[in-house]
């Protein structure tokens, strides 16, 4: 049997991002600091919003955004049933309801044609997630739900767009994650984006205790006696100077590692069409993906063998594969707790059970892309 080892993931840094780290390191300014600055600048620039916030990960960006909102108990927030389980927990952190509303299957994300009818007067948000890198159709969405603030669960959409307007600008806050996993990394980490100044100021305040900085302290400089006055309750998700100084250095090698993914994702597609039992990823002009992942959809109709035989057949080929990610009504929290059947939202069920993301990173050789459409083709029988 052939065998090459080829990862699902793998994180692109190196000696840039060793040297980076000595800078705070030998100043001693660790915590949120100048590096975490000049971080945030860029990311802000390239995402074409007024400001960006680090913060530890995607998931408490998104729980500040809620937050910013002041969603509460007895509010209802929006998600699409297949996506990471950070989208729903952020809800329930704010005390609130998830409304889970079906995704399309073509797409993986959320269904808009769906949503209108999970919009009720005591909605406050909606969270749609660009799926593996692929834009939700927010304007489909905005006409589904006018008037409701828009939080794009944008983890895996760093440099992604959607006609012509990059991932993070296109609701009212968007929060991003630097997680291994995702094209960029910092370890840990998130960024939440906004256009708005007074939800700009919420945000900055929660993610460091509730504190306030006054007009004099930002003007005149810092009195030793003055601290920071804390008018709201806040949290402490600071982003590291440590990993604001990788952040900037993997930054800079984001459009370069979304060019490179591109390229072999149209390798792939062009190499997997004949597949029939294969689905790839398919979207109009309107998008440009992210590329976090290549998450594909087994017809177990018309595939030799099911989902999980086909991933164990390529594992046993060297070939790391994961399910898209998890329908989260069918997590046993969720369906014990909220009386969820894996019918319920048929489109993430099928995504749960048949979806297969294979490798696509930036350690990957043409060899390795060769082997696993040879792979694909011809031993999966
Ligand atoms: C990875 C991911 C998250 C969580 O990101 P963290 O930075 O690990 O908190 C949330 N939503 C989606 C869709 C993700 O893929």
């Amino acid at each position: 049997m052939k065998k090459r080892n080829i990862y699902i993931s793998q994180p692109s840094m190196g000696q840039e991002e060793w040297e980076a780290l000595k800078e705070p390191i030998f100043s001693g300014w660790v915590t949120q600091g100048p590096k975490v600055k000049e971080f945030e600048q860029l990311f802000a620039e390239r995402h074409k919003v007024k400001y960006a916030f680090a913060v530890t990960s995607c998931t408490t960006g998104l729980h500040l955004a809620l937050a910013a909102l002041d969603i509460q108990a007895g509010d209802e927030v929006i998600i699409p049933a297949f996506t990471w389980v950070a989208t729903a927990n952020v809800v329930l952190y704010c005390g609130a309801t998830p409304v889970f509303v079906d995704i399309d299957p073509k797409t993986f994300n959320i269904d808009p044609a769906k949503v209108k009818e999970k919009v009720s007067e005591k909605t406050k948000a909606i969270i749609p997630v660009h799926l593996f890198g692929l834009c939700a159709d927010i304007d489909a969405i905005k006409e589904a739900a006018p008037g409701i603030a828009i939080v794009e669960d944008a983890a895996c959409a760093a440099g992604a767009g959607y006609k012509g307007k990059p991932a993070g600008s296109l609701g009212d806050m968007a929060s991003f994650s630097f997680h291994p996993r995702k094209s960029i990394t910092t370890g840990e980490g998130g960024m939440v984006t906004t256009n708005d100044d007074a939800l700009a100021e919420k945000l900055n305040m929660l993610r460091n205790h509730g504190a306030s900085i006054s007009e004099e302290q930002r003007h005149h400089g810092p009195k030793p006696y003055i601290l920071p006055a804390f008018e709201v309750m806040g949290y402490n998700y600071r982003m590291t100077d440590l990993q604001g100084a990788l952040g900037v250095v993997q930054f800079g090698k984001l459009d370069q590692f979304i060019e490179e993914r591109d390229k072999w994702a149209a390798f792939y597609k062009k190499e997997l069409a004949d597949l029939e039992w294969l689905q790839v990823p398919e979207f109009s002009v309107d998008y440009s993906h992210g590329w976090q992942s290549f998450a594909c959809l087994i017809h177990e109709d018309k595939a030799p063998h099911s989902r999980n035989k086909i991933m164990e057949l390529l594992q046993e080929r060297g070939i790391s594969t994961r399910p898209g990610t998890h329908a989260v009504h069918m997590l046993d929290y969720y369906a014990n707790n909220f009386g969820f059947k894996p019918e319920d939202f048929p489109g993430a069920q099928i995504a749960n059970d048949c979806s297969i993301a294979i490798p696509l990173h930036n350690k990957m050789s043409e060899e390795d892309y060769k082997y696993v459409v040879d792979v694909l083709k011809n031993e999966i029988k």
